[in-house]
């Protein structure tokens, strides 16, 4: 972290932090604790230097009470400095747990507030009456897949527990032809196909911005392994891994502690993974069917660039997400998400919403973020840049090899997460005969059927 830059600019990250609703960042306590953390490191070396000047003298003197006095010295300097040492540790380990409270900054153009003031960037398609279709009435996407046999909630209630569920026939077919989907679609425009892990290292969730907020409980579940032979042991060491709730944090992981050339970049990846979420205090609230599920499949864009490309690769993510949906059918609106929306990461955030019928309003199907350094920062994500000379001498050469490294931007979007899109496929594409019409993108992948029935 940069603690430089929040001394110098900490009234408007104060701003900020407010602005956000970050209600546990105080960069003030930040602040406070790095001026500490450098009057101590100030302090030890200048120990460290007289103790060192102490132990010369030592080896210099003939006279025995001298060199007896010098001994006493060098060993008082030696617990002021272990003593020192115990309380940098502390207060840095202090300082770095605060410091990452901090949230990213904000877009100017971001409108401050909460869910309610999200601006609606554009529509697409007519939103379906949720009454009535042809004399019909709408259905549900659960009324629907118990008449189709496409999803089962019972037996994965028993199974693993609530909001779990099992995909079934057609369904299971659906979720892989929207993954093939949107694997394929994304590769099309330049995105190394990847297959990420699930289990990370808690530190690279924490990284990605994935720490709970405002003493909140963890959104994550967590795996706790025991070494194998030890358990029952009394001293088996327990490491803990963070079951991903997104391919974003795997695919961030994989340049941690890197320097990319600038040719590489940009670096465009799309993820396939399954997501976990504990949807903690989220009971009750759109948990029928599949809307709100603990665990997901879901293809994911993620992009490394230059801080001068940053913006415009959100762009570009946007408009992937915009034409898979478009591909698919769907009634769809675009929405420029205020502060209150951006997690601790995002700079600046795009959600899409479908139009669902059933549910009888929009859901959210996607998100892209655009989260500059933040995440880069906290996993040590550097490229060297270029220069800008267009005449390249071997001194200039040299000098690039000896400039130091920038931080790259990183960005995120969803191009399908499956349960939301097949809700909004079921409650879209029901037909007054009962069967659902399957959006041509995807008959392909689902041996060229044409309707669930
Ligand atoms: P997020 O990474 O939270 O922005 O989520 C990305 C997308 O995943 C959202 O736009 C939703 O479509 C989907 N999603 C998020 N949480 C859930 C959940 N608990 N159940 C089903 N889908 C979800």
């Amino acid at each position: 972290l940069n603690y430089k830059h929040f001394i110098s600019n900490s009234s408007k990250i104060s701003e900020n932090i407010k602005n956000r609703n970050v209600k546990d960042a105080n960069i003030e306590l930040v602040n406070s604790l790095y001026t500490t953390f450098c009057n101590l490191t100030t302090q030890i070396n200048s120990k460290r230097n007289k103790r060192n000047e102490t132990t010369k003298l030592i080896k210099q003197t003939k006279l025995e009470e001298l060199r007896e006095k010098l001994v006493e010295q060098a060993r008082i300097l030696k617990e002021e400095i272990q003593k020192a040492e115990l309380e940098l540790e502390k207060v840095e380990k202090e300082m770095i747990q605060e410091g990452l409270k901090i949230p990213n900054d904000t877009h100017h153009e971001v409108i401050v507030g909460g869910e309610e003031l999200a601006k609606v960037v554009k529509i697409v398609g007519v939103p379906l009456d949720s009454t009535q279709k042809g004399g019909n009435i709408i259905k549900d996407h659960m009324t629907i897949a118990r008449e189709l046999d496409l999803i089962d909630l019972e037996s994965a209630s028993n199974v693993t527990g609530t909001s779990w569920y099992y995909l079934r026939n057609a369904g299971a077919l659906l979720e892989l032809a929207l993954i093939q989907y949107a694997i394929y679609k994304v590769i099309s425009k330049g995105y190394i196909p990847i297959i990420t892990p699930d289990v990370v290292k808690t530190e690279y969730s924490d990284g990605c911005g994935f720490q709970p907020r405002d003493g909140e409980v963890s959104q994550n579940y967590f795996v706790i392994t025991s070494p194998i032979g030890s358990v029952g042991t009394g001293n088996n060491q327990e490491i803990s891994f963070t079951l991903t709730g997104t391919a974003e944090i795997p695919l961030a992981g994989i340049y941690s502690n890197k320097v990319i050339p600038s040719s590489k970049l940009p670096i465009r990846m799309v993820g396939f993974g399954r997501a976990f979420r504990a949807e903690a205090g989220s009971r009750g609230q759109d948990t029928k069917g599949l809307y709100r599920v603990h665990q997901f499949s879901k293809v994911e864009m993620f992009c490394l660039t230059s801080p001068e490309e940053s913006e415009e690769m959100l762009k570009e993510i946007v408009n992937i997400q915009e034409e898979i949906v478009k591909d698919l059918g769907l009634c769809f609106r675009i929405l420029d998400m205020p502060t209150y929306e951006l997690g601790a990461s995002a700079y600046r955030k795009y959600d899409m919403e479908a139009w669902m019928p059933g549910r009888g309003k929009w859901g959210e199907i996607s998100s892209a973020s655009n989260c500059t350094d933040y995440q880069s920062r906290r996993l040590n994500i550097r490229y060297k840049p270029s220069l800008s000379s267009s005449n390249e001498s071997t001194n200039d050469r040299v000098k690039q090899k000896q400039q130091s490294t920038e931080f790259v931007h990183t960005l995120n979007g969803t191009a399908i997460a499956v349960p939301r899109m097949i809700i909004a496929i079921l409650e879209n594409f029901q037909r007054d005969d009962g069967k659902i019409s399957i959006p041509e993108v995807l008959r392909k992948w689902m041996g060229g059927m044409e309707f669930i029935e």
